[in-house]
């Protein structure tokens, strides 16, 4: 048994608990949670304790584009400039970033992922069960008629998932500018037949996907355009955000995790939690920085503060791969999050979301969240730039 204490405990459920003692067994199993004094024999440590973190958004399957794109290029930039970078590596060199990327993640005290897949590249890795993964199969085809063509494929995908305990999966739609009704429709058609939860989508990254949505105009248009797609042939405006689509068609119940959300306003995320309060949503700041330079309105979000999870997206739009990182960015950018708040989006809420909960997420007897020491924290329980994560358990 190890005894280990920090300066506070921050369970992923309760408020700080100053030098409690967290005993825990030699397969990382929590035996007890004792009080300061309880033991002699303890191990301590300067900063804090928290249970190992639950990264809501990553796409494995695109660690070798690291520095491949560059920064504030705007979304529909974005996406033109993935689309051909996809084919430029060899079999060998996507594995291998994919490898080095899951070990980063271990080493910055990661323990489960919802990672999108558009094919069956991130499989192998995920095979090892060195992570738990919940394993997205991503839809894409604005145009309906292709909707039948794209979900089979995406069910051919699903199957060729690794089955065991640590890997599990569902279909989800790209973003609401690469999806129609029916494509909406058949996956959840899918997903509900098998029982698979959650689901999650790209959800108002850019004003561009406004626009759209509002008028049928915009740089989203125009990108479909240079792709040789007139859209107009297929799609209709209506005159309101993406999240009014994404709630008539594929999100008014069941839990589904939205992700980005940069440019949502504060009466879509009420309309949507009064319509569906099972909804999760998803923060990638450091990603929105690289891609958007433009960060969510948080404080539009903190009434929802148990359905508010963290991510990292990919190393396309990543510097790194670490929970620590989109926690610090949010403490400096918006102060006003307690770091008690941004550990539970970081940790407990992930972990339902996820369906990982009865054994991660939280610090608490019988459970074998992985334990990670904060360090560099200011005087105010805050991080600060220089915080680092090492992983105990
Ligand atoms: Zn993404």
């Amino acid at each position: 048994m190890r005894k280990l204490q920090a300066n506070y405990l921050f369970n992923g459920i309760s408020a700080p608990i100053p030098r409690a003692i967290v005993v825990v067994d030699e397969e990382g199993f929590i035996a007890e949670i004792a009080q300061d004094g309880d033991y002699q024999d303890v191990e301590y440590f300067e900063g804090v304790l928290c249970p190992g973190f639950i990264n809501t958004h990553c796409h494995l399957e695109l660690s070798m584009l690291h520095q491949q794109i560059p920064q504030h290029t705007g979304l529909p930039q974005f996406v033109q400039k993935i689309a051909p970078l996809r084919n430029k590596f060899s079999e060998q060199q996507t594995q291998q970033a994919i490898a080095a990327a899951e070990q980063q993640m271990i080493q910055n005290g990661i323990v489960a992922v919802g990672d999108i897949a558009n094919n069956t590249a991130s499989f192998a890795q995920k095979k090892q069960g060195n992570l738990y993964y919940h394993t997205f199969i991503e839809c894409f085809a604005l145009d309906p008629k292709r909707a039948r063509t794209v979900v089979q494929q995406a069910i051919a995908t699903y199957h060729q998932l690794p089955k065991h305990a640590r890997s599990k999966g569902s279909l989800a739609p790209h973003a609401p500018y690469t999806a129609s009704l029916e494509l909406f429709l058949l996956i959840k058609w899918f997903n509900t037949q098998y029982n698979l939860v959650p689901s999650t989508i790209h959800h108002q990254e850019c004003y561009p996907e406004n626009d759209m949505f509002r008028n049928g105009t915009g740089e989203m248009v125009d990108l479909y355009r240079s792709f040789g797609t007139d859209i107009s042939t297929f799609f209709e405006p209506i005159h309101d955000t993406s999240l009014t689509f994404v709630w008539a068609y594929f999100a008014r119940e069941g839990k589904n995790l939205l992700v980005h959300n940069t440019v949502c306003g504060a009466d879509d995320i009420d309309y949507m939690m009064e319509n569906n309060p099972d909804t999760y949503w998803c923060f990638c700041p450091n990603a929105n920085l690289y891609i958007e330079n433009k960060l969510p309105n948080f404080s539009y979000f903190l009434p929802y503060t148990n359905r508010l999870t963290l991510g990292t997206d990919s190393l396309a739009s990543n510097t790194e791969l670490s929970i620590l990182a989109e926690m610090k960015t949010i403490a400096q950018h918006a102060p006003y999050v307690s770091l008690e708040q941004l550990m539970q989006w970081a940790t407990i809420n992930g972990a339902r979301l996820l369906n990982l909960d009865y054994k991660l997420g939280s610090i608490e007897v019988d459970k074998q969240p992985g334990i990670n020491l904060i360090t560099h924290l200011d005087a105010n329980l805050q991080l600060t730039q220089q915080s680092t994560v090492k992983v105990l358990e």
